[in-house]
């Protein structure tokens, strides 16, 4: 189900280190974050989504989940009705029941996540209070913990933010005399993963966790000594809790591309002052290998002018991918939340006067669109279908969350999510 908030417009650009910056605040087309637990619920294999929600949660989750997914869904929804004040008491007890239940019936789940939606009635329940009494009832058994995937607070990806945000203060700690860690922080694909692993293994970089972890007695130790990379742009609350326990983060362009993976794994090379000839002699037949498979893209995208509408907040690193190293035209960037810092590297290499948008008014955004006549516009579904049926080219922007698109070995892949729309449209023409 899409978000929608109020219908104000702060529009008027302000040029800053070359680019055009403007924001937007007025009707969003956005997924909300429950759609993140299609992903989540893969990665932590031994863990339990709850939604606490209405028919249209569990109708949002079904259909999304029944396109994307193919193994044994490890989340459901609890329906709550229409209730007053009053009937709170047995909402909770209700809540409670479908718990003890479902972990009765299902002893692997280790830990599980009560998710809030955005019905009234679930807004009135009290998750957090919830989580407590039931994971001091489960626990150590079951630890139950609750964030919010509602719509009026989350979009699309932030639903992932908020998961690993929850799981933050549960994290063993570092003691202050251990061997400084590396976090690689946001879900990736495990085949990126384990890539990843045998890169950061061969460069001499032993103490590698990933966050979140494949199981969840795998949480990593974080503290003063702990160093994080951020996997994914999206993770503003996680990254701010994890600095609250003592970790820095390690600036670096995301892992996108041959470039931009190059100088992510480059980043934490030298923070672990790894020789730099050693880092080359580790990622150079990658890196290769990455850009001859990338050059078969090229021709096909260099040149075609492409439009972000903001949704996954990939929007700027697959921007920096696109111009700098594929040759696309950005004619404009949008996303729903422009994080300065965590983006500062990709948004550093993005060609002078690009319009960077932050959040949306989708009419004001459909009249650019339409006025630019882009050859291909990354969007939710939910704008995809009107604009194809316009004669516009499209790509969905979640197929670039549930695809592996991270790192050397996958950066062909993602250069062809973006040939094969512009191929699809060459035939239908021809
Ligand atoms: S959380 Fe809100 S926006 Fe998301 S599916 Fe449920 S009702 Fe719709």
């Amino acid at each position: 189900m899409s978000a929608a908030t109020g219908n104000c417009t702060a529009e008027g650009g302000v040029s800053r280190g070359n680019l055009r910056y403007s924001a937007e605040r007025g009707q969003r087309e956005v997924f909300c974050g429950l759609t993140g637990i299609i992903w989540l619920h893969r990665k932590i294999q031994d863990a339990f989504f709850l939604v606490v929600g209405s028919r249209t949660c569990a109708h949002l989750m079904q259909s999304a989940a029944g396109v994307m997914i193919f193994a044994e869904p490890r989340f459901a929804t609890a329906i709550i009705d229409e209730r007053d004040l009053a009937g709170l008491a047995d909402a909770n007890v209700e809540l409670d029941r479908v718990v003890t239940q479902l972990l009765e019936r299902r002893p692997d789940i280790k830990l599980l996540f009560l998710v809030g939606s955005c019905p009234s009635e679930v807004i009135k329940l009290d998750l957090s209070r919830a989580a407590l009494r039931l994971s001091s009832r489960f626990s150590p058994q079951v630890r139950v913990l609750n964030y919010s995937g509602s719509g009026i607070e989350t979009t699309f990806t932030q639903g992932e933010d908020a998961c690993l945000a929850s799981l933050v203060p549960g994290l063993p700690r570092l003691g202050e005399e251990a061997a400084p860690n590396l976090l690689i922080v946001g879900a990736l694909a495990d085949v990126v993963e384990d890539q990843m692993r045998r890169l950061f293994d061969e460069m001499g970089i032993a103490d590698v966790q990933f966050f979140p972890p494949r199981r969840s007695t795998l949480l990593p130790a974080v503290g003063a000594r702990t160093r994080y990379l951020l996997a994914q742009p999206f993770l503003a609350d996680t990254a701010r809790a994890l600095e609250e326990l003592g970790a820095r983060r390690i600036a670096a362009t995301f892992p996108l591309g041959a470039e931009g993976t190059a100088s992510w794994l480059k980043a934490a090379a030298e923070a672990w002052a790894v020789d730099p000839s050693l880092y080359r002699r580790v990622t150079q037949p990658a890196y290769e290998r990455a850009q001859r498979a990338l050059s078969r893209y090229r021709d096909l995208l260099a040149g075609k002018r492409i439009f972000f509408f903001p949704d996954s907040q990939l929007e700027v690193p697959l921007a920096r991918f696109l111009s700098a190293e594929m040759g696309m035209e950005l004619v404009e960037v949008g996303t729903p939340y422009l994080h300065r810092a965590h983006l500062s590297a990709d948004l550093d290499l993005l060609p002078p006067g690009t319009r960077v948008v932050e959040g949306q008014h989708v009419e004001n955004q459909l009249d650019r669109c339409h006025a630019a006549k882009p050859d291909l516009v990354v969007c939710g579904l939910g704008l995809a279908n009107p604009l194809e049926a316009q004669g516009l080219t499209t790509k969905w922007s979640i197929e670039l969350v549930f695809t592996p698109i991270q790192g050397f070995n996958q950066a062909a892949d993602l250069a062809e999510l973006f040939a094969r729309p512009l191929v699809r449209r060459t035939r239908l023409v021809a």
